[in-house]
């Protein structure tokens, strides 16, 4: 085993002080491996802050595959790799002498972004910074959470409770939806009243699977929405039989349905993008409409990248909700679960290939 271990340092270390970790050499596609690092300490943080959390288990995403592919991702400052993961979930295993809000044994997600020095860095809206450079665990210039061990402050591991923990690996995606529909609140109290009716979500397909009947819309349906394909139905189309949306949530990472999603949407409508788009795509669009109905109409778009703590603490709420209104509703979205850090490479296969994939992740350790 330990042949195929890059940056094997273990001479200098006792083993115990050592442990795996998934990483990647940003700027160089394909370069996912697995490595041994240091084991982190609670003294790492200061004034006695730090809280060491044994990862139990990784969610992966496009992120993942795309810094694997060098489209972005940097490594730490002193460091020339990269540890991947930023959907965790995991256990406290040890505190420091001034952690008072977490203790062994309690389940945690940690956030991802980390504060830079804007003034919404300061306030804890670390997600809303304004600094060009910005701090994300397993993204940019910050390691990851695909290692068996992390360590950091109390303010970026928001507790998940025990009966959650079969699906607390769903926290960190959770969040970034939890932001977007927050924020879409925050913006519609301009209307004094607002009682949305209809709302769309774009982007609830799977790899391969673009038509019903198959596992997105079977679960869809389970929770009382509609699940709609749009290689049979346009979004304009949609919008005609089952619209106006008061709110759309676009995540599909397909850039021109923004434009279509503007068009379709209602009168003080608010549509809330989600999806990133590293690309270069140009279309064109019907610009004296979309701007015509977002005039007459009061509508509203807005961006919404990561999330902060409070929207993780929303989001155990409403994953708490949902697990008692739909019971193992959640745990279907977990759909293909990998074991062992050391098969990362069957992790980035599963990711990049598997048929019907919902949430791809990694059991690191067991529950
Ligand atoms: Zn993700």
């Amino acid at each position: 085993m330990t042949q195929t271990l890059a940056g094997l340092d273990v001479a200098t270390d006792s083993k115990d002080k050592r442990m795996k970790a998934i990483a990647v050499t940003p700027g160089k596609p394909n370069t996912i491996h697995l490595r041994e690092v240091a084991k982190p300490r609670t003294e790492e943080v200061p004034g006695g802050r730090g809280v060491l959390v044994k990862i139990l288990r990784v969610g992966v995403d496009g992120t993942d595959k795309e810094i694997n592919a060098a489209e972005y991702g940097a490594a730490p400052p002193g460091d020339d790799y990269l540890i991947l993961g930023h959907e965790s979930f995991g256990r406290v295993e040890a505190v420091g002498p001034s952690v008072t809000e977490l203790k062994p044994g309690d389940f945690v997600a940690a956030t991802v972004r980390r504060p830079g020095l804007s003034i919404y860095d300061q306030i804890s809206t670390y997600d809303m910074t304004t600094d060009d450079t910005y701090f994300e665990r397993g993204i940019n210039l910050r390691h990851g959470f695909l290692t068996e061990y992390i360590v950091d402050d109390p303010e970026y591991l928001v507790r998940v409770p025990e009966g959650l923990r079969h699906v607390g690996v769903l926290m960190e995606p959770t969040s970034v939806v939890e932001k977007g529909i927050a924020q879409a609140y925050e913006i519609q109290r301009r209307l004094r009243v607002w009682r949305p009716r209809r709302a769309a979500v774009l982007g609830a397909s799977t790899l391969g699977l673009t038509k019903a009947p198959y596992l997105n819309s079977t679960l869809i349906d389970q929770v009382g929405a509609r699940y709609v394909s749009t290689e049979e139905i346009s979004l304009t189309e949609a919008s005609r039989q089952f619209g106006p949306f008061d709110i759309i949530l676009e995540g599909t990472g397909f850039s021109p349905l923004v434009f279509e999603a503007m068009d379709v949407l209602a009168k003080n409508g608010v549509l809330v993008m989600v999806s990133v788009t590293g690309g270069s795509r140009k279309v064109e669009v019907p610009a004296d409409r979309i701007n015509l109905g977002f005039v007459l109409g009061n509508k509203v778009a807005v961006g919404s990248v990561n999330a902060n703590r409070e929207y993780f603490e929303m989001g155990v709420k409403d994953l708490s909700t949902a697990e008692l209104a739909y019971p193992g509703w959640l745990s279907k979205l977990l759909t293909h679960p990998v074991k062992g850090l050391e098969n990362y490479q069957e992790l980035l296969n599963t990711l990049t290939t598997a048929k019907g994939a919902i949430k791809v992740y990694c059991e690191v350790a067991p529950l």
